[in-house]
């Protein structure tokens, strides 16, 4: 029998990305935390549980000690749906199953990893179950596993879920963890659960293999936000659940006193939090309970942080592609739900600051709720006719003045369990070349101008973290969910955060300056990225330097340059 009291463990972090739950730094997702908080619960130490991310593994080799020598080692991980990230890259097969030959002591393994594995983390792929040599593979939920493991001496475990109890406890005894997250404390963003489960059963989805909706309730969510942000977390998405207007209801229909309760109850906890954002949201609610639902996204909106995206899971516009996969909404349905996020959400904060009803000039923070649309390619039934259908619903939102904060395309990856297991990546693989090249018409046609309206020249994005130079640029996002790309110009230094104006755009990245920009110290290539600002122009505000205002620098532009630019740091100038 193995004491908990002296127990070790090394849990690391493979990232986790399910079609509701995202957990790629700078996310954390829920898996490490809950997974340390029922060890603590079993009676392990808090000092005797370490915490890995895969890419510390990588970045410092020495770190593989700790894979080694503990007694218990839990790898937590697995995509169900892929994707490229900037922030983080997921564990390999071949890596995890290095942990597993390293470990010497018991090893255990969980999240979605247990839906299947692939050869790679990639689109159009199939993937089948696999242990990875691990001693265990946590078929139910793996927090409950890892401390079934622990009560029982290491020596097994029954498959089960947890219960909300249980949640609610290790939600909190486990935010202690993120404070071994090399992102910690700036850098990190914490996704929380609201529910999980679905009421619907779309072919290729994963959620309904959770079962049907399970709520946390508010105070499990907000105890779990407090002990959070005692560690230092500030920064929050409500991204664990597949339709965030259901939260509290029956399981379809909305409950805007619960949606209040959660909201206000977290602004609560954490007056200074500096993100707030959601994830998932489900057109049909919208469609089917419209005034409940508009409700609960007024209440979103007056307690969120600006840039919010609802992501809308369309998945195709295409009513042959929709009836052979059970998809649940249709192109229609879709657009009235577009329209009324955007009636009710799609103002930006100083549309509603003390000078409300005063014109306020051209707009200077994201608006604060839009929906984002989600398509996906490779499903039965798609046919060359699908594409076109896609685009032209896209065509149709922007044409009608509406906006959408981002459009997300991909392929199909099939899991095992789901119906599209037996149609495979056949028709993704098939349809590759026509895949290409509509998506290159819908980033030139429709994602450009969106990205334009939504966020046009002089808007301010605060907090952009700078994470890498390409081409002589400083790319960098903000925290938050489905952030802008923004490229500034010159290397700056990296791992900082600034404030930017947009002042371009390209398909999906905007390109900014740091805000306000400084006349008296801004480089040639950051003047000359303000519209209107050309070379020559440039040139002059450099040799006719210093400035004591604005006004001084007699700029000629059709821009309203107080947009950008302020005039200080003479001294610097000097
Ligand atoms: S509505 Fe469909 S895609 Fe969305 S979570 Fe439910 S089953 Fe998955």
């Amino acid at each position: 029998m193995t004491d908990p009291e002296t127990l070790s463990v090394t849990i690391v972090d493979g990232y986790v990305d399910e079609p509701a739950h995202f957990g790629v730094p700078p996310y954390i997702s829920t898996y490490p935390r809950y997974a340390a908080g029922a060890l603590v619960d079993a009676g392990v130490p808090r000092d005797r549980i370490t915490y890995h991310t895969i890419d510390r593994l990588r970045d410092e080799p020495d770190y593989w000690r700790d894979v080694d020598e503990a007694d218990l080692l839990l790898y937590l991980g697995g995509m169900t749906v892929p994707g490229k990230y900037v922030g983080g890259t997921p564990a390999e097969p071949d890596e995890v199953r290095k942990m597993a030959w390293t470990a010497s002591g018991t090893t255990l393994m969980g999240g979605p990893v247990k839906f299947g594995v692939g050869d790679e983390n990639a689109g159009a792929t199939e993937t089948e179950r696999d242990d990875l040599d691990f001693d265990f593979v946590a078929k139910g939920d793996v927090e409950a596993a890892v401390y079934d493991l622990v009560e029982s001496g290491l020596e097994g475990f029954n498959n089960r879920m947890r219960d909300v109890d249980e949640v609610s406890r290790w939600a909190q005894e486990g935010a202690f963890i993120v404070e071994q997250h090399p992102n910690h404390p700036d850098h990190l963003i914490a996704e929380l659960e609201t529910s999980r489960g679905c009421a619907y059963r779309c072919s290729f989805c994963t959620e309904p293999l959770y079962g049907n909706p399970t709520f946390r309730p508010p105070p499990s969510v907000v105890g779990e936000v407090d002990a959070l942000s005692d560690y230092g977390v500030k920064h929050f998405r409500i991204g664990r659940q597949a339709d965030i207007l259901a939260y509290g209801g029956d399981g379809e229909a909305p409950n805007p006193d619960a949606l209040r309760q959660l909201y206000s109850g977290i602004r609560e906890v954490a007056p200074d939090l500096e993100t707030l954002h959601l994830d998932n949201m489900n057109p049909i609610t919208i469609v089917e309970w419209p005034e409940a639902s508009r409700e609960g996204i007024r209440i979103i909106a007056e307690h969120n942080t600006p840039g919010d995206t609802a992501a809308f899971g369309l998945e195709s516009a295409d009513p042959i592609v929709q009836e052979e996969n059970n998809l649940n909404v249709t192109a229609e349905e879709c657009f009235q739900a577009v329209k009324i996020v955007n009636e009710e959400a799609g103002w930006r904060p100083e549309d509603r600051s003390e000078t409300e009803g005063v014109d306020n000039g051209p707009p200077t923070r994201l608006p604060k709720l839009l929906p984002g649309i989600n398509l996906l390619h490779g499903l039965k039934g798609e046919r060359e006719e699908t594409y076109e259908r896609n685009r032209e619903f896209l065509q149709r939102v922007y044409d009608e003045g509406y906006m959408l904060r981002r459009i997300n395309i991909r392929q199909v990856m099939a899991f095992d369990g789901t119906e599209m297991s037996d149609t495979g990546a056949a028709i993704a693989n098939e349809h590759k070349q026509l895949f290409k090249r509509y998506k290159t018409r819908v980033r030139e046609e429709i994602d450009q101008p969106m990205l334009e309206r939504v966020a046009p020249p002089g808007t301010v994005l605060p907090n952009v973290h700078l994470e890498y130079h390409q081409d002589g640029k400083t790319f960098g996002r903000q925290l938050g969910t489905y952030p802008l790309l923004v490229g500034i110009p010159g290397e700056r230094e990296l791992e900082r955060t600034i404030d930017i104006a947009v002042v371009d755009h390209g398909y999906r990245s905007v390109t900014g300056v740091p805000y306000p920009l400084d006349l008296n110290d801004a480089s040639m290539d950051e003047l000359t990225a303000i519209p209107g600002i050309g070379d020559r122009t440039a040139g002059d505000i450099v040799v006719n330097r210093p400035y004591e205002t604005v006004a001084d620098a007699d700029l000629e532009t059709q821009f309203d340059l107080s947009q950008f630019v302020t005039a200080r740091g003479l001294e610097h100038a000097r």
